[in-house]
């Protein structure tokens, strides 16, 4: 009789934190089309460069320039600026990284963000909505669980209430029209690399090819890529920091995830600008921040504080 109410009480914010109406299923089909239809791009790379060579210098370039831009908007813009304010950004650097971010196609900012903070606040626990733990912890739940984590909670009809996680966001008329303007930007984001493929070889197969090259196989790797940090860093990698929950630092994903493959230390120490703060930690986010500072577009950055730190480091690590 004691607990009961407690329960209670814990359940009913945690349905207050989820909007009232689920998503519906036309939602949910587009989830699958833009995420599934790049994807399959992608499975068709490999054999498409190799075997017919349909893949030219302006796609490389034209793609790896796209993949930067969009995978940094998530990493520097959507978490480390908006979700937990590592740093401050002026005006016109706060509008850039919300539309960089937003042209990597995970949904827009507002929604994004709050997503992110429930994960924070629930990291691996029920209400987190997409811990790879949910269904328990044998490797058949642990499998289920990290398709769960990596993909299949995109299709929850539980949606995380704005009003609830992202207030700081709602509140900015820039940011609410940027989030308004996604699908878009959607289409920004998938036309804009072919344009430039036709224009700079000013042909249709450059179009064509920068289509498929620059803009689905890119736009599936940064989802994959994002993905990962979900997935693999909760399961497999190494525990450098003290933490709650099952983060953990994976060195072969810190490049392309640009840094936030050093989950472990984000989740000991989530405001901070640097993810990669033990050395060797190869952190390109964080350098990406420190060139804003230098130009004064970014302020009030969070860097490590070796204090804190040296706090945080676990003694048994693996
Ligand atoms: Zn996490
Ligand atoms: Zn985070």
């Amino acid at each position: 009789m004691t607990e009961a109410p407690v329960l209670d009480r814990a359940s009913a914010q945690v349905r207050s934190e989820i909007e009232p109406e689920p998503s519906g299923t036309f939602e949910r089909v587009l989830t699958g089309v833009f995420t599934g239809v790049p994807f399959l791009a992608l499975l068709a790379a490999v054999p498409l460069a190799w075997t017919w060579g349909l893949l030219g210098w302006s796609d490389v370039a034209i793609g790896a320039v796209f993949y930067f831009i969009t995978a940094a908007g998530i990493t520097v813009g959507f978490h480390r600026h908006f979700t937990h304010g590592s740093f401050k950004a002026v005006r016109p650097l706060r509008i850039a990284l919300a539309l960089a971010g937003s042209l990597a196609i995970q949904g827009p900012v507002i929604t994004w963000v709050s997503d992110h903070r429930r994960h924070h606040k629930y990291s691996d626990k029920e209400a987190d909505p997409h811990s790879p733990w949910r269904f328990g912890s044998d490797w058949k739940a642990l499998t289920k669980g990290l398709f769960w984590a990596h993909y299949g909670w995109f299709f929850d009809e539980k949606r995380t209430s704005q009003e609830r996680f992202s207030p700081d966001l709602l509140a900015d008329k820039d940011i609410r029209r940027i989030d308004r303007a996604f699908p878009a930007l959607v289409a920004v984001s998938f036309l804009l690399p072919a344009v430039l493929g036709g224009l700079i070889t000013m042909s249709w197969q450059g179009a064509l090819t920068a289509l498929f090259w620059a803009s689905f196989v890119r736009i599936s790797m940064v989802h994959h890529v994002t993905w990962s940090i979900n997935s693999i860093c909760h399961t497999f990698g190494v525990k450098d920091f003290e933490v709650r929950d099952k983060s953990r630092n994976v060195w072969w994903l810190a490049i392309l995830s640009l840094g936030e493959s050093w989950h472990n230390l984000h989740h000991a120490d989530p405001t901070c600008a640097r993810h990669g703060v033990l050395p060797g930690q190869v952190d390109i986010s964080a350098r990406i921040i420190w060139t804003f500072e230098k130009f004064r577009w970014a302020s009030d950055v969070r860097w490590p504080n070796a204090a804190r730190l040296a706090n945080k480091r676990a003694v048994r690590q693996g």
